[in-house]
């Protein structure tokens, strides 16, 4: 998915991720964006609003049913999302996978719940995008056992008890926002999320990218998180990032026309 925005047009990607875990089953990391941000009747008018300024297109062959059609997956199949923060790009086609159990952070969603609705535009959540029975099929990260990261990353949340894939808190972006290091790839991956939009943000010597520092939630926490994650790729990891506009060899090849 790609969004622009402004008279000079900015493309950004929006990634999601699918994830085969050997025993958690098939994994999503977040959603993306879906129609009940761009297109739903019954949308409030901030979320009308966002879309209008934003106005995120959204492409049909990247929508998360068609992309599991394509790995010969369906919605159903799906037994897990992970979730790195509430913000509507990674929420919005929740609605997709009833049944899957979502790793989040619970504390942080329940205070998504016990906040008003206007209360949580403020910290760029649209509760409307969040399933009625969420807090009911939440796996709670921060009660997961932690394991370290590679690369002087610090330790994760070891999501499925293999000590490979690490919730890793990269606090700033967004109330709770972590990433997630594949710590067993031969060259370790850390999808730091949100954490920059730019992956040349983070070459040394450059400030916190703008679109990442002027959304932040906590820019000091951003500009650490921004380093760690910047410390680890010079280590030799690999860094990806869910708007980086540049193509990214774990993206999925297009579809031919
Ligand atoms: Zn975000």
């Amino acid at each position: 998915m790609v969004r622009s925005g402004g008279r000079h047009p900015l493309r950004f990607k929006v990634r999601y991720g699918v994830h085969q875990h050997p025993t958690a089953g098939l994994v999503l990391i977040d959603t993306g964006y879906g129609p009940r941000v761009t297109e739903g009747a019954g949308r409030s008018l901030p979320l009308r609003i966002y879309a209008s300024l934003l106005r995120p297109r959204l492409i049909e062959e990247h929508q998360p049913t068609r992309v599991l059609d394509r790995l010969g997956a369906s919605t159903a199949d799906v037994a897990a999302i992970v979730l790195t923060h509430f913000h509507a790009d990674h929420v919005a086609a929740l609605h997709l996978f009833p049944k899957a159990r979502i790793y989040a952070k619970a504390a942080v969603h329940a205070r998504v719940e016990a906040r008003s609705r206007f209360s949580n535009l403020r910290h760029g959540v649209f509760d409307e995008l969040l399933p009625q029975d969420l807090s009911s099929r939440i796996v709670d990260i921060d009660q997961l056992s932690v394991k370290p990261a590679p690369n002087g990353l610090g330790e994760g949340a070891d999501l499925f008890g293999d000590g490979e894939t690490l919730a890793v808190n990269l606090p700033g972006h967004a109330e709770g926002h972590f990433g997630i290091c594949f710590a067993a790839q031969p060259v370790p991956l850390l999808y730091a999320v949100d954490t920059q939009w730019c992956t040349a943000a983070l070459d040394p010597g450059k400030a916190p990218g703008l679109p990442a520092a002027l959304v932040a939630s906590d820019r000091r926490a951003l500009a650490a998180s921004s380093r760690r994650v910047a410390a680890f790729r010079e280590q030799g990891g690999d860094v990806l990032l869910c708007h980086d506009p540049s193509d990214s060899p774990y993206d999925l090849p297009e579809v031919p026309q």
